[in-house]
């Protein structure tokens, strides 16, 4: 075996996977073989009516939703969002979205759009996590469809703790207003991905359509890491 440098370190500070900490093979990456084949998929690039575009009936006008991936509580995927989000994994988001974006790029159903637009965070909750957690989900789908990732489009105004409202209603009056079109132009008569990391109520989202809605000939499809169920 060559003992290379990249050799080295993988002896002495093996990777582990995000899921079950169990040391990766060189050949695996972020996840071990075992983790990756159990990951919960939903499917729904490839189904039409699916149960996340139903969720959006009578609330966002929508081309096409997906979600890689189920997201059950306590599950495999919690822990996945949760290394992204709160312990700096965002190698997690690299490989969702390479993963997603090559669905979407042979899927016959959901269209490719022209660019990714992600949910924006508040600048003070971007200070405090340093990151957003959808950014390199974003990047690498942009890499992967060939389109690009535009940060600039939407922007939060209202600073708001992790919502606690069970209620589909609440949750929608209580994200009324918070997010705003940055700028008109770039998005104009074009179609585009709106992205997130995990679709709960769908209340976010929803909002950011609405939101959107207001650029003239603007069409909307939605893609997020997870979906729950
Ligand atoms: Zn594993």
């Amino acid at each position: 075996m060559e003992l290379s440098i990249k050799n080295l370190v993988h002896i002495f500070f093996p990777e582990r996977c995000v899921i079950c900490e169990r040391q990766l093979l060189k050949s695996e990456k972020t996840l071990c073989v075992v983790c990756r084949h159990e990951l919960p998929l939903t499917g729904f690039t490839n189904e039409s009516d699916n149960e996340m575009e139903r969720s959006f009936t009578g609330r966002s006008r929508i081309l096409a939703a997906t979600a890689l991936l189920y997201f059950y509580k306590k599950g495999s995927v919690q822990t996945l969002i949760h290394e992204l989000k709160y312990r700096g994994h965002q190698e997690i988001g690299t490989f969702l979205g390479k993963w997603l974006g090559e669905e979407i790029r042979s899927s016959k159903r959901f269209k490719v759009p022209e660019m990714i637009v992600p949910v924006p965070l508040h600048p003070k909750k971007l200070k405090k996590r340093t990151y957003n957690q959808v950014a390199e989900f974003g990047k690498s789908l942009s890499e992967t469809l060939n389109i690009p990732f535009v940060e600039s489009v939407l922007k939060r105004n209202i600073y708001t703790e992790t919502q606690t409202y069970k209620h589909r209603i609440d949750r929608f009056q209580n994200t009324k207003n918070i997010f705003e079109v940055n700028d008109l132009r770039t998005c104009q008569g074009k179609h585009i991905l709106l992205i997130d990391d995990v679709q709960t109520t769908g209340a976010t989202l929803e909002a950011c359509c609405n939101e959107l809605q207001k650029i003239p000939g603007i069409k909307i499809s939605i893609a997020t890491m997870a979906y729950t169920p």
